[in-house]
């Protein structure tokens, strides 16, 4: 082969079935080679040895709040946690930001925000909220990766919940689109008349919180969901699945033709209720955290092969809205920056996961059920989206090596491995030893069409 810009040599390539020493050369940012010597010589080399060489990882579910809320976050420091942490995509969620993006109009305005800030690559989903299913063509023109919609109260009224007719209308829109719809799925029947009880008797702790969500609350609206999926022939994704139940209606789903998958999150893995009583609203989330026995029947849905995605649903506010005790605090976990580095080390650490089946749940398995091609995948031709990782490292997390615009996360003391020694974005360095090495280059992600009758998943 020709030159090649650069040349990564010496590190172990973590690929779908295999983790093995060899080199790879990038040319025009793409991976143009790999294997044992790569012949080429790069105008720029790296020495890699020691370390292993991850895919970039994608992130297909935060909330960095740009426009509007930038005050919570914000898509700098949010993508430069991403960066800090091996991820170079991530998919941007239509709120919190302020608007939330649920027209072509406030589309252009969240891209606009995140080309000029974003040191990673980026897709954006839309929204799926009663009354803007005129929008929903428009936005798939501009690119959105799929619809968003809520199935309870999302917690602000800029978003309102999808009752079942708009869930139902635009699903059957979104299958003539070819666009996929994701689900908060949390029955706002359930879930509004428990939490109404619960503020009217002065119920408010952890235990409170969870109760007035309880699983049935999320197996109901799951199940409604794929119902309506398969109706109307919809790709459906649900988010943040906290039980493993949940996991278990939409394998089966899947297993009778219905174009369905769900993720979960690292808290739902790592922490349980007992947790968000000890640890207080900065581990308050919806669904809330479960039982032990969810979180271990998570992990074995993950080991059978059932959940192929982990997502941060990194959902940040200012402290002062996490003051509050568990009924009045902001809703939302900070975790987009350690989502691998936790998986590192408790799932390939301690239950024994294989690291390309960490490299999956961190990049290749969303890339692939969000049609971004070229990302999540060490392969010739795919975007040299790198994470150059040393798996030596442990330590516990702490709260100032966070990026984000407010350390705040449950995670913190928590066991996680693998320092990040280079991120590189498409063949370029964007993140050395900690440090952003230039400015922001990230650039929109658009679903790739579906090459004939082919399933991508
Ligand atoms: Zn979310």
């Amino acid at each position: 082969m020709a030159d090649a810009d650069l040349v990564v040599r010496g590190g172990t390539l973590v690929r779908p079935n295999a983790a093995e020493r060899a080199d790879l050369a990038i040319v025009d940012g793409r991976i143009a080679a790999l294997g044992r010597e790569v012949a080429a010589t790069g105008a720029e080399e790296i020495d890699a040895a020691g370390l292993w060489v991850l895919p970039g990882g994608v992130d297909p579910h935060v909330h960095f709040n740009e426009p509007g809320r930038t005050d919570w976050e914000g898509i700098a420091t949010g993508s430069e946690a991403l960066a800090a942490g091996g991820f170079t995509a991530y998919a941007d969620m239509p709120l919190n930001s302020d608007p939330v993006t649920t027209d072509a109009d406030a589309f252009d305005r969240k891209r606009a925000a995140a080309e000029a800030a974003s040191h990673v690559d980026f897709g954006l989903w839309g929204g799926l909220v009663p009354g803007n299913l005129r929008e929903l063509e428009p936005l798939v023109r501009r690119g959105a990766l799929g619809f968003k919609a809520f199935m309870c109260d999302s917690g602000l009224p800029a978003f309102p919940a999808a009752d079942d007719l708009t869930l139902a209308e635009g699903m059957r829109r979104c299958a003539e689109l070819d666009a996929i719809v994701l689900v908060h799925a949390e029955s706002a029947a359930l879930v509004g008349e428990l939490t109404r009880r619960a503020a009217t008797a002065g119920r408010r702790s952890a235990r409170d919180f969870a109760a007035s969500r309880p699983a049935l609350a999320e197996l109901e609206a799951i199940n409604r969901a794929l119902f309506l999926a398969g109706e109307t022939g919809c790709a459906l994704h649900v988010v943040h699945v906290s039980t493993a139940r949940g996991v278990e209606l939409v394998a089966r789903a899947r297993a009778a033709g219905v174009d369905a998958s769900c993720e979960t999150c690292p808290h739902y893995l790592l922490l349980t209720a007992d947790d968000a009583e000890a640890l207080g609203a900065v581990a308050k989330c919806a669904p809330p955290l479960r039982p032990a026995a969810d979180r271990d029947g998570l992990w074995t849905a993950i080991e059978r092969g059932e959940l192929t995605i982990v997502a941060s649903d990194h959902s940040p506010c200012p402290p002062e809205l996490k003051a509050g005790d568990h009924l009045s605090a902001w809703g939302g976990i900070s975790g987009c920056q350690s989502t691998r580095q936790l998986l590192l080390e408790h799932g390939c650490g301690r239950r024994g996961l294989p690291l390309p089946a960490v490299a999956g749940l961190t990049a290749g398995g969303a890339a692939r059920r969000f049609r971004l091609a070229g990302k999540g995948v060490l392969e010739v031709g795919a975007d040299a989206d790198l994470a150059l990782v040393d798996l030596d490292r442990s330590w516990d997390l702490a709260l100032d090596e966070l990026r984000y615009r407010h350390r705040q996360t449950p995670f913190a003391g928590q066991r996680v491995r693998g320092r990040v020694a280079r991120t590189l974005l498409r063949g370029r360095t964007v993140l050395r030893d900690g440090r952003l090495t230039g400015p922001p280059s990230g650039r929109l992600l658009t679903p790739a069409q579906r090459s004939g009758d082919q399933r991508t998943w």
